[in-house]
């Protein structure tokens, strides 16, 4: 069976710098808030372009807590309105209504899944102060538009780039568009540690004071508190763990490029829908770092079946939308037909870094051996 995501073998390629990394974490003697941590910081905002990281212990952190700094600095209030796709995964809409901020669901581009900036414009309100924009999938939302239209309308800017690390539109990256964006580092994703970890990155020196202290008790200064905080740290080790992965990150993003761009030249099954278009060239594709390769088919099931029986493991992402799940029965009477058929088509195709070009082949027959109906 070839895997939809091989983390042992991902891993086990810097099996002896991640020892290294761990080793040299134990013999510190020291394990919150160290060395390591402010290396991966400064390593990780250079990649980004900012001029600040904050480590979190996790992307959902990353989110709740910027929303929640700027809360505490007056930016926005309990009630107002934040503009979020409505096929996101579910945590960039847990990061809003944790905070009681309004989350306003807006149906994505057809294409990308990501926000469209007609629809937002169009969603716009007196009330709303902010946009979360997702880059699901690992492709960039489209931030020129969006900037100008937060622009227009004063509107703040959350990044949540859980999915999309160091996929860049005019040479800017993710975390550098917005006024603040969330990563995670859970060890699926892009930049994964080898546990939960997360970040934020932003520019603006305030927020990023305040996120700091939110995520440490709401202590800018041992003993002294000035917010009801949370702990939420990414602890040394996992900074070790990152620091050795960061390396490596840009040369995985080009093998899920290459293996990619091989799905959309060689797979032709007019009943898969895919993600990226068969003329697209490998320079061109800076926007999309792959996290997923997601194809949609009207007869998932049954394509899904086919590619088990052809030793080809697929997952969905995600089999029920958020205003759809039991977390928020509340909002049931709400319709996103858009986001519904997404919901019920989506297939992920593996795609590992460490995939073989064998593998790769043994896909793209199988996925051109499938019949509907
Ligand atoms: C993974 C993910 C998150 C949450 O990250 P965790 O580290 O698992 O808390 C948030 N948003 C998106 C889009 C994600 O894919």
């Amino acid at each position: 069976m070839i895997p939809f995501l091989d983390l042992k073998s991902i891993n086990t390629q810097y099996r002896q710098e991640l020892i290294d990394a761990a080793t040299r974490v134990i013999d510190s003697g020291w394990y919150i808030q160290g060395q390591e941590l402010k290396a991966f910081e400064q390593e990780f905002a250079d990649y980004c372009g900012t001029t600040h990281c904050i480590g979190v212990a996790n992307g959902l952190d990353a989110l709740t807590l910027t929303l929640r700094a700027w809360k505490e600095l007056g930016k926005l209030q309990e009630g107002d309105e934040v503009i979020v796709t409505a096929n996101t995964y579910i945590a960039s809409i847990l990061a809003i209504t944790e905070n009681r901020l309004k989350a306003v669901l807006v149906e994505p581009d057809a294409a990308t899944y990501n926000l469209c900036p007609v629809k937002t414009a169009a969603a716009i309100t007196s009330k709303t102060k902010a946009i979360v924009a997702v880059h699901l999938y690992g492709q960039l939302a489209p931030m020129p538009e969006i900037m100008a239209l937060a622009d227009q309308h004063q509107l703040l800017v959350l990044e949540d780039s859980a999915q999309a690390h160091g996929a860049e539109i005019n040479g800017k990256k993710a975390g550098n568009w917005g006024h603040a964006s969330g990563f995670s580092f859970y060890p699926g994703k892009n930049l994964g540690a080898l546990g939960d970890a997360g970040a934020v990155t932003t520019s603006d020196d305030e927020l990023a004071q305040t996120i700091r202290a939110l995520g440490n008790y709401g202590s800018h200064k041992k003993y002294e508190n000035l917010y009801q905080g949370v702990n939420s740290r990414l602890d040394e080790m996992q900074a070790a763990m990152l620091r050795v992965k960061l390396k490596h990150l840009d040369a995985e993003t080009q093998r899920r490029k290459e293996i990619a761009h091989a799905y959309a030249q060689g797979i032709n099954n007019p009943a898969l829908m895919q993600p990226i278009g068969p003329n697209t060239t490998l320079d061109t594709l800076t926007a999309h770092v792959l996290h997923l390769y997601v194809i949609r088919s009207t007869a998932r099931a049954a394509l899904q079946a086919h590619l088990a029986a052809a030793g080809v493991q697929t997952l969905i992402h995600y089999p029920i939308p958020p205003h759809q799940q039991q977390a928020y029965a509340h909002w049931q009477a709400q319709s996103y037909p858009l986001t519904e058929a997404i919901h019920q088509q989506v297939l992920s195709l593996p795609i590992s870094p460490v995939m073989s070009d064998t593998d790769v082949q043994q896909v793209i027959a199988a996925c051109n051996a499938f019949q509907a109906g």
